[in-house]
């Protein structure tokens, strides 16, 4: 379980904080607004009032000792670069900002802070995949252009083996597991009969996953 601390409980500190929680990590929310900080008080671990513009405040909040600060302060950039300079003077090492400009962005990263994060556009990205690729799940980027992707098998390839859905496909397809209810079976063989509604969890070259996607379909 993570230790967690999120300053700023707008739309994205917000529904990253309960995520977080459901996901069983301990969470600290942190608000000017007494109204927000109310409202998700029953829900996070701890909810606090304090403006993370005063270095006094956030020094007695002992945030170095969380496994991660994220800073979702979206409107106010002079708030949140101030509370990432005070943070740093603090100690805390792993540090996470939401930035809202190109310029934001740029003083991120010359304070050296361990990511950025762009929710809008990074949203807006796995948006437009999700139109292009309906079958499609869900996906991980894992670098140099592979990806797992998750794809639900349709009705109409019901009772066909697992070699007939890769007949074709390059090797460098891997079909890592297939998920069926509770059920979960990892490298399954060529011999493995489908069913419709199995989920294939796959890893390969986002172009050539690109190729077998419709195939399941
Ligand atoms: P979202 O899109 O996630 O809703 P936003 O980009 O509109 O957020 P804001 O509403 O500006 O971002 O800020 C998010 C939260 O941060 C708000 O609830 C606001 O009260 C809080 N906040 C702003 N400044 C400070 C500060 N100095 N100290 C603590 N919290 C702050």
């Amino acid at each position: 379980m993570g230790q967690f601390a999120v300053i700023g409980l707008g739309r994205f500190g917000s529904a990253t904080s309960l995520e977080l929680m459901k996901m069983g990590h301990s969470v600290l929310g942190i608000d000017t607004d007494g109204k927000i900080v109310d409202k998700y008080a029953d829900q996070l671990t701890h909810a606090v009032i304090a403006d993370v513009t005063d270095h006094a405040a956030l020094e007695e909040l002992g945030l170095n000792s969380y496994d991660v600060v994220l800073v979702a302060i979206g409107e106010d950039i002079q708030a949140s670069l101030l509370c990432v300079v005070h943070l740093k003077t603090l100690g805390v090492k792993t540090l996470w900002v939401k930035a809202s400009s190109h310029a934001q962005h740029l003083i991120l990263n010359k304070l050296g802070v361990t990511r950025i994060v762009h929710p809008e556009e990074e949203m807006g990205i796995r948006v437009a995949q999700a139109l292009s690729y309906p079958m499609v799940n869900d996906y991980i980027s894992i670098g140099n252009g592979e990806f797992v992707v998750e794809i639900m098998v349709n009705d109409h390839l019901e009772g066909l083996p697992l070699s007939q859905i890769m007949q074709g496909q390059p090797e460098s397809i891997h079909v890592l597991l297939i998920k069926r209810k509770t059920q979960v079976t990892v490298h399954p063989g060529n011999d493995f009969i489908l069913q419709a509604k199995d989920i294939l969890v796959m890893l390969g070259q986002l172009g050539t996953l690109k190729t077998i996607a419709p195939k399941l379909i």
